[in-house]
Parts: C-alpha cells; sequence; structure tokens
C-alpha cells in the first residue's frame, strides 16, 4: 500500500526485536504486528498507522519503506522532518543514527540520508552545498554538538524573517561538499553527545538530538532560467516518552522532580493540533517546536517513527 503523498503528517512504528530479558520471561511478547495491513496489536486491540514495521525490519527496510520519500522532499525544496518517539530502550537511537559507518548494515536513518543525498546531488545538480547542524535539547536547553559550547557562547533562539523564522543565534552550520566530511562531523558531534550525556547524568533519556541537513541546489528545469532551492531535513531523536508523564502538565510531582520534558509535551499538542486541523497551533510553547516550527505543518512534512519494545513486562 501507497502512503498518501498528501498528508504532511505520517505515523510508523518499528516495533524491536525482544531482548535477552524480555526472552527468559515466560509469556515475553505482548505485540504482533501485520505489515500488509498496516496494523498493530497489542493485548487485543488492533491500531492501525501509515506504516508498521516488525521485529525482522532491516535499516534498509525503514530506509526504503518511509525514509527515502521524505528525504526525496527534501531535494525538491520542502521542509521535513523525522522523528523518532518511544520509551527508553525501544530503538529510537538504532532507528535515528545506529552505526555511523556508511556501509554498515546497521548505518541508520543519518547515515543513510546522508549518503543518498550526495549520491542524488552529484547525479541531479550542477551546483550544490549543503549545510549541517547537530543540536542537543536538554531541559529547554541548547547544546551545540558541532561547535564550542564552553567559551561563553551562548545559543538562543531569535527570530528572523530572512533566515526562515526562528533559528538558532550561534548554532555551528558547517558548509560541506561531500558525505565523509559529514560522516566525520558525525563523528565529532557523537562522541560530544556522548560526553554532554555523562556530564548531565544520563540526559540520554531525557534529551532531544536534532541533526538538520540543510540542501542547497541550483534547479533549471526551464532552459535559461535557474532557481536555488533550499530544503531541510530535520532528524530527530526524542527524549524517552516515559518523560511526558501519564498524566502530563497535572502530574505537579513529576513536574517538580524535572521529569516531565515541555518539548516533548508541546510536540504532542503541536502535532494533535495540526492533525485536527485547529487554528492554533501552540508552536511557541517549547524550544523544541519553536524550532522546527517552519518544518512542522503548512507544506512541510513530518514523519513520526514510534518505537516499541514488544516485551509483556
Ligand atoms: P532508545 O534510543 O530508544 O533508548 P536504543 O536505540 O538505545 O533505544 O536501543 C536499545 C537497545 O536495543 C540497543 O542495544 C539497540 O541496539 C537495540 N535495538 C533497538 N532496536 C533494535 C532493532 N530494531 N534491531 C536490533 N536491535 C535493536
Amino acid at each position: 500500500m501507497e502512503i498518501e503523498k498528501e498528508k504532511s503528517v505520517r505515523v510508523a512504528v518499528r516495533v524491536r526485536p525482544l531482548n535477552e530479558r524480555e526472552k527468559a520471561s515466560p509469556r515475553p511478547s505482548a505485540v504482533s504486528v501485520a505489515t500488509k495491513t498496516h496494523q498493530v496489536t497489542v493485548r487485543k486491540k488492533t491500531y492501525t498507522f501509515d506504516r508498521v514495521f516488525g521485529q525482522y525490519a532491516t535499516q534498509k527496510d525503514i530506509f526504503k519503506g518511509i525514509v527515502q520519500s521524505v528525504v526525496d522532499e527534501a531535494l525538491a525544496g520542502y521542509n521535513c522532518t523525522i522523528f523518532a518517539y518511544g520509551q527508553t530502550g525501544t530503538g529510537k537511537t538504532h532507528t535515528i543514527q545506529g552505526s555511523l559507518s556508511p556501509h554498515d548494515e546497521n548505518a541508520g536513518i543519518i547515515p543513510r540520508c546522508v549518503n543518498y543525498i550526495f549520491e542524488k546531488l552529484q547525479a541531479t545538480k550542477s551546483e550544490y552545498s549543503v549545510r549541517v547542524s547537530y543540536l542537543q535539547l536538554y531541559n529547554e536547553e541548547l547544546i551545540d554538538l558541532l561547535g564550542e559550547n564552553k567559551k561563553g557562547k551562548q545559543l538562543k533562539l531569535l527570530e528572523n524573517a530572512n533566515r526562515g523564522g526562528v533559528y538558532c543565534h550561534n548554532l555551528e552550520e558547517v558548509t560541506t561538499l561531500t558525505a565523509s566530511h559529514v560522516f566525520d562531523l558525525l563523528e565529532i558531534g557523537s562522541k560530544n553527545r556522548i560526553m554532554a550525556e555523562t556530564l548531565l547524568n544520563d540526559s540520554s533519556s531525557r534529551s532531544h538530538c536534532i541533526f538538520t541537513i540543510r540542501i542547497h541546489s541550483k534547479e533549471s528545469s526551464i532552459p535559461g532560467e535557474e532557481m536555488i532551492q533550499i530544503g531541510t531535513l530535520n532528524l530527530v531523536d526524542l527524549a524517552g516518552s516515559e518523560c511526558v508523564g501519564r498524566s502530563g502538565a497535572r502530574n505537579v510531582r513529576a513536574r517538580e522532580a524535572g521529569s516531565i520534558n515541555q518539548s516533548l509535551l508541546t510536540l504532542g499538542r503541536v502535532i494533535t493540533a495540526l492533525v485536527d486541523k485547529l487554528p492554533h497551533i501552540p508552536y511557541r510553547d517549547s524550544k523544541l517546536t519553536r524550532l522546527l516550527q517552519e518544518s512542522l505543518g503548512g507544506r512541510a512534512m513530518t514523519t513520526i517513527i514510534a518505537t516499541l519494545g514488544p516485551g509483556k513486562c
């Protein structure tokens, strides 16, 4: 079944394999998947999505099944975002990043997108440039994973219509012409991410990581006329969905403990408002949604990959 092209918000589910602990349990799995009908059944309740990937789905299946068409849209000048959403330990980082070796079968969405973008640009465009940035958002604080954060350089969100609405002031945006340069930057970014997570004491489950690829290219479909196209692809590894809290904003104790994540909570509200076509979309209520405003809703394409652990426990 084809995914509807005109849909601006698409949702896929990826169920990871049982881990050793789950396998050892007497009735291990609580989830079954029907890929043809795009359905997931959890404890006798069945839900339908735009795409469903079971435990045998490979990283390549994910890329071909739901990511490649999004990258094509970004190459055509659209603003696109792919989120991995799910509880900690369900495979968000595996899905969005995976192995950073470009030809490893475990390479996730980011390395596959990088390879695909440069292959396409080299084959089809006479002139292009690619800019990348890598940002971590922890407790509504912005951390530049490619730049120097220590030298008093404060990252702030500012508004500027010429720069496409809200942008992150002082964020390092590196211009690159080859995929291998991006892989070098990714190595630096992921080392900085691990360092930041260690310093911030297990922020991996509570922080969001946003890898952004901005593609500038010259389009000359009409002879003699050239047009600059700018497409953006945001690849986002979200905080663990357990950080939203079961009772949401009303859970005062969880809020005091800092375990409710404002950005994740707002993202849920924004997506719901977009899907319900509400007149007011609360982008301004969190840094994540302010930052991604231009890439959510409107003519932008948003894809959510909800990751799920199948274990009954
Ligand atoms: P999260 O980012 O949601 O906390 P991880 O991506 O770190 O979760 O995944 C937790 C563990 O499960 C890792 O060891 C990862 O390699 C493994 N894993 C997750 N998804 C898959 C999958 N689809 N296939 C194989 N292993 C997976």
